[in-house]
């Protein structure tokens, strides 16, 4: 989501990713609980006993927020909606999905699980705290339980808050969409008032600043931008997959004409298809017909002044998911290929193989903004989100 994110491991079938900006966080809570919380409570121990805990309580919130993510994703597996993975960002966890939830019904029990299972793992910590207490257990374990059972119950309650995206926000989504049956509309008013709570966070963290609070207060506004920024692409993204819902790819296709051999050079590559097309990707053709895709990205794997001895064939990739399109696949699929892989022009097969033409990512938006121009009720609500 911010940038590169490393995979760490593979949990009941879902990849657990970790954006760059979360180490970042990780240590800041690391310090933070090392040198101002835990001291607060107990100033007997050694530096280095601080550090462990700290370290301890940043690696327990890690696993709270796993689990809060893997309970959505389970819920959604439940449901038949197909999940991508986990990925641990700087505010928290995103289960990421590619589809819209099936059902309302589907959407409130997806939602609502994350916060359950926070406010379980709150309870659960708090309870063994309570009886080390009974039991007279040490404090470093009585200090960490105590963080843990009270960051699980923020957690819940902040993720509960009806501001959509987040899990609230799609709880209230979700009896939207049940009660009038029009998922643009349950979209566009949670969305709205997922963006107002956006904009109440900047101006109480902008407050705070002013109150003397600045970190805190910097805090809040970011989250908040992050808010306004994610609702408003929430509802975007459901009025393009409302746009192009139910056109197939054929409607967008136009005939390949740059074709490439085999044995042409990746100097002549460069010069001749790449600065005169502007594509991304080009089929390989030999005598036989198509067989394989190479890639201008790949260029530069090669040192420039080797083009001159290397040819399209060393570069070339099979057809693969990540290139073609069959011409019968729904229009939104090509945009979600376009969006994984950084293609932004894919090419359209039959379902033998053989190449029809190609897709751009030119053609689908211009597309787009022309069906939202013309169609009246999508451009009400899009005009009036603009304006605002
Ligand atoms: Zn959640």
């Amino acid at each position: 989501m911010f940038g590169k994110s490393i995979t760490l491991f593979k949990l009941l079938g879902f990849e657990v990713r970790i954006d760059a900006s979360w180490i970042i966080i990780a240590l800041l809570i690391t310090w933070s609980l090392a040198q101002g919380v835990f001291p607060l409570y107990d100033n007997t121990l050694s530096p280095v006993t601080y550090w462990i805990l700290g370290v301890s309580g940043a690696l327990g919130l890690f696993g709270s927020i796993i689990l809060h993510e893997l309970s959505h994703s389970l819920v959604a597996r439940k449901f038949g909606l197909p999940m991508k993975g986990i990925t641990l960002f700087v505010f928290g966890g995103i289960a990421e999905m590619d589809e819209e939830p099936p059902s309302p019904k589907a959407e409130f029990f997806m939602a609502i699980a994350g916060p359950l299972a926070s406010i379980a793992i709150g309870f659960i910590c708090i309870g063994i705290m309570n009886a080390g207490i009974n039991f007279a257990w040490p404090s470093p374990p009585i200090m960490v339980l105590n963080y843990l059972g009270i960051i699980n119950i923020i957690l819940a309650i902040f993720n509960l808050l009806p501001a959509f995206p987040l899990d609230g926000g799609r709880v209230l989504r979700s009896i939207l969409w049940g009660w009038k049956k029009n998922l643009r509309w349950a979209t566009r008013v949670s969305s709205l008032i997922g963006s107002g709570f956006g904009l109440m966070l900047i101006f109480l963290g902008i407050f705070s600043v002013f109150a003397g609070g600045v970190i805190g207060g910097i805090w809040w506004a970011l989250i908040g931008l992050f808010l306004r920024n994610a609702s408003k692409m929430s509802y975007q993204s459901i009025l393009v997959k409302e746009a192009l819902q139910g056109e197939k790819i054929e409607r967008f296709m136009k005939p390949e004409t740059a074709t490439v051999s085999p044995d042409t050079t990746v100097d002549h590559l460069v010069e001749d298809y790449a600065y005169k097309y502007h594509f991304t990707n080009y089929p390989v053709v030999n005598d036989s017909g198509p067989v394989s895709v190479v890639n201008i990205n790949d260029v530069k794997n090669i040192p420039k002044e080797e083009w001159d001895v290397h040819t399209v064939d060393e570069l070339a990739k099979p057809f693969s998911t990540d290139n073609t399109v069959a011409f019968d696949d729904n229009a939104i699929k090509a945009l979600s290929v376009m969006n994984k892989t950084g293609n932004t022009r894919l090419l359209v097969v039959d379902h033998g193989g053989k190449l029809l033409g190609a897709v751009a990512m030119n053609d689908l938006i211009k597309f787009i903004s022309m069906k939202l121009n013309l169609e009246e009720d999508i451009h009400q609500t899009y005009g009036s989100e603009k304006q605002e």
